[in-house]
């Protein structure tokens, strides 16, 4: 069965994205663990946590994504935008051990003229400094579309990062379709091509999840707008080799198109639809 999810808004609580993800066709979903802007995080209710945790698994659910506000910067040149991530980070971290065993995404950051080196230099230092022996998340670097200064937009670029990283067994990626191929990777073209480089780079075993997202800019154009599924440069046919990919096809996907509830709705049938039991 494709594992698959969307994005839902954590506003309303837990139990809440299980019934909106079951209503769509869902056995997962991602949330921003707070206000995408940054902020304070709503307070946790265990009852809340509990009925769901138990929905999940009679419903066949699989690991969960919770997303870090988009506004963070671990390699930020101001300390203090540095230590307002830290404490997010170390907080979001904290209140993923409510769910056990679930991921926790976070863009690597923009190193803002520092350069790569200092840029990766500063986000391993922070994964160091927020990453306990005993958290059961695993904590997922997302691949970027190479935006202006930001770090992420190459595999090797991530690569290094885990490099750095003591608790390398903490650390996963998220592979997002649209930022890839803004990036320059050729999914569309060569799918085992990309692939193949990200296991001799990172090493296959390190990817997590997968953001399936079509994206409105052509190949390489480092724009990061996404697209709904099939609308895009990337395209239906294309969805079809990612999703049935032996290398990708038992992991989660998660939707982050431009949809509301409905059409997410419709991509999950869709998708479910070209993948191969
Ligand atoms: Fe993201
Ligand atoms: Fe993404
Ligand atoms: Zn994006």
């Amino acid at each position: 069965m494709l594992n698959i999810g969307c994005h839902l808004s954590n506003s309303k609580g837990y139990m809440n994205m299980c019934s909106e993800a079951a209503s769509i066709g869902a056995n997962t979903f991602q949330f921003f663990t707070r206000n995408p802007r940054g902020g304070a995080a709503k307070d946790i209710d265990p009852e809340d946590v509990k009925e769901a945790l138990s929905f999940m698994s009679e419903n066949r659910f699989v690991t969960i994504l919770a997303h870090a506000p988009y506004t963070l910067n671990p390699c930020a040149a101001r300390p203090e935008v540095r230590e307002f991530t830290e404490n997010t980070m170390r907080d979001d971290l904290a209140r993923m051990e409510y769910t056990p065993g679930n991921l926790y995404n976070f863009h690597p950051g923009s190193h803002v003229g520092q350069g790569i080196d200092a840029g990766i230099e500063l986000i391993t230092e922070m994964l160091n400094k927020i990453l306990t022996p005993d958290q059961t998340t695993t904590v997922l670097l997302e691949t970027m579309a190479g935006k202006g200064s930001e770090v992420g937009g190459r595999f090797e670029e991530l690569r290094r990062i885990i490099d750095g990283v003591e608790l390398k067994e903490k650390m996963g990626v998220c592979l997002d379709t649209c930022h890839v191929f803004d990036g320059g990777y050729d999914i569309v073209g060569d799918l085992d091509g990309v692939l193949g480089e990200f296991d001799r780079v990172i090493g296959i075993e390190r990817l997590r999840a997968i953001h399936i997202n079509d994206t409105k800019n052509p190949f390489e154009s480092h724009k990061d707008r996404h697209e709904k599924i099939g609308e895009g440069y990337i395209g239906l046919e294309a969805f079809r080799r990612i999703v049935n990919h032996p290398a990708l096809r038992g992991l989660p996907f998660y939707l982050e198109t431009p949809n509301e509830l409905d059409g997410y709705g419709r991509e999950i049938a869709l998708l479910r639809s070209i993948y191969e039991e």
